[in-house]
């Protein structure tokens, strides 16, 4: 872009760094409307009509950091009280998609530190986020999934 003279005009940023949220290394530089990662390119490839599928987290962020423009978050699935059979098959089914280890791993997590967060990716698909907290009282287990 070049400058023509001096337009008294705000200009609106199109190119917005944005931190990814679980590396700290990696910064997505996000020209609008497109972002480099992995999930908006998913988001795009499966683009089925519904508009607000398209965005992923740092296209929120960077168009909320230039427009002021808000969305509403994904609501997070809650489930109800599982006990540890029941938690299991959830975090290995296709929701999730853990292999056993790995759901055990996150069980034993949410034992240890009564909650353990966790991220995967379905095969080819988008990214999913949630926790698992333990509740020692109870010996059952309540997860939140969002997408
Ligand atoms: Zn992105």
């Amino acid at each position: 872009m070049t400058a023509v003279g001096n337009l008294d005009m705000a200009v609106i940023p199109t190119a917005v760094a944005v931190a990814s949220e679980t590396d700290p290394d990696t910064v997505y530089q996000v020209q609008l409307p497109y972002c480099p990662c992995k999930d908006w390119r998913y988001r795009r490839a499966h683009f089925d009509g519904d508009f607000s599928s398209l965005f992923c987290k740092h296209l929120r962020t960077a168009l909320e950091r230039v427009s002021g423009w808000h969305s509403a978050p994904p609501a997070p699935e809650v489930h109800a009280p599982l006990t540890h059979v029941e938690v299991k098959e959830l975090l290995q089914g296709s929701k999730v998609g853990f292999q056993p280890r790995e759901a055990n791993g996150v069980l034993a997590r949410a034992a240890a530190n009564e909650i353990a967060e966790f991220r995967t990716r379905l095969t080819g698909g988008p990214l999913v986020d949630g926790t698992v907290e333990f509740n020692r009282l109870h010996g059952t287990y309540r997860v939140t999934i969002v997408r």
